[in-house]
């Protein structure tokens, strides 16, 4: 079977409905296209996992601030779809705005109905910045839920907040799927894959490189067993080359996302740093 790209709602809900009559089992992948190998490792644990295969291509408007890079986000259907297709993707659903939101821009909370994520999940890391961006985000993943009804979506820990928030949405508003949590796709020289990326220049690439350099040297003190968080943010600090701006580096329990002066097993440690104009974000899980 080929790959189908679909815009409108209906069309997906009505091949779901025949699905759902054969009992199978589907997989969403929801995504901002500019697709690379981390998005493609996602869609292979949903094929792994799934009879069928649903992946979102949607720049989501109402999960960018008024700042933020929304026009010049990369738009790449032709080869998101090709890689779709390679992958053996059944949907492409690559909905415009006025299909997800309707026409007039009814964009704001004053007009559209939100999902407020709790508070003290959005308060820190990206969220301190990023004003409204969860309650933009949980709420286009509510509705790809409710178009798609998967059994199953997928996850990358590359984005660990969102990851952690949208575990909670499911638990907290008694969402019938499982979330999969997928590992970060990097780079050989250890760059965190992501569409941004295209954004930098040769220079701040490499500026960029120190990011997850910093990261696996938390990795190693922790291995070695150092905890406390203060020597492991200025071990990180020294590391992340002095061009990059550091908007935070945070320490959390990935359990329950509070913050931890010494570091345990499963606690996240979390970056995020603009490379020029680039804002990049990445992270561990120490273990
Ligand atoms: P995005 O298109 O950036 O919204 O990402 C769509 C999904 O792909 C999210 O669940 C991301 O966490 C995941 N993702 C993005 N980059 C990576 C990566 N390098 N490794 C694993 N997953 C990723």
């Amino acid at each position: 079977m080929s790959t189908l790209l679909l815009n409108k709602i209906d069309d997906v809900k009505s091949n779901i409905k025949n699905w759902k009559k054969d009992n199978l089992t589907i997989g969403l992948v929801p995504t901002m296209g500019a697709l690379h190998r981390g998005h493609a490792s996602l869609i292979k644990r949903a094929k792994e996992m799934c009879n069928k295969v649903i992946v979102s291509v949607f720049v989501n408007p109402i999960q960018f601030g008024p700042n933020e890079d929304y026009d010049k986000y990369p738009r790449t259907m032709e080869a998101d779809k090709k890689i779709c297709e390679e992958l053996g993707v059944d949907i492409v659903f690559a909905p415009a705005p006025s299909e997800m939101y309707g026409q007039g821009g009814k964009l704001s909370n004053n007009e559209l109905t939100f999902v407020c994520p709790p508070y003290n999940l959005t308060d820190c890391l990206c969220g301190k910045s990023r004003i409204g961006h969860f309650d933009g985000v949980a709420t286009v993943v509510m509705k790809l839920f409710n178009i798609t009804t998967p059994d199953f979506a997928f996850f990358g820990q590359k984005d660990a907040q969102q990851l952690f928030i949208l575990k909670r949405m499911v638990k907290d508003l008694n969402i019938n799927l499982t979330i999969i949590p997928c590992p970060i796709v990097r780079e050989d020289d250890g760059l965190a894959l992501s569409s941004r990326n295209s954004y930098l220049s040769k220079e701040e690439r490499t500026w960029a490189l120190s990011i997850s350099k910093s990261l696996k040297e938390i990795e190693k003190l922790y291995k070695q067993g150092i905890t406390d968080c203060s020597i492991l943010f200025d071990t990180a600090l020294s590391i992340l080359d002095k061009n990059l701006e550091i908007e935070y580096i945070e320490f959390r329990n990935f359990d329950t996302f509070e913050e931890v002066k010494t570091a345990a097993n499963n606690t996240l440690a979390a970056m995020a740093v603009k490379a020029g104009k680039t804002r990049l974000i990445d992270n561990i899980i120490l273990v």
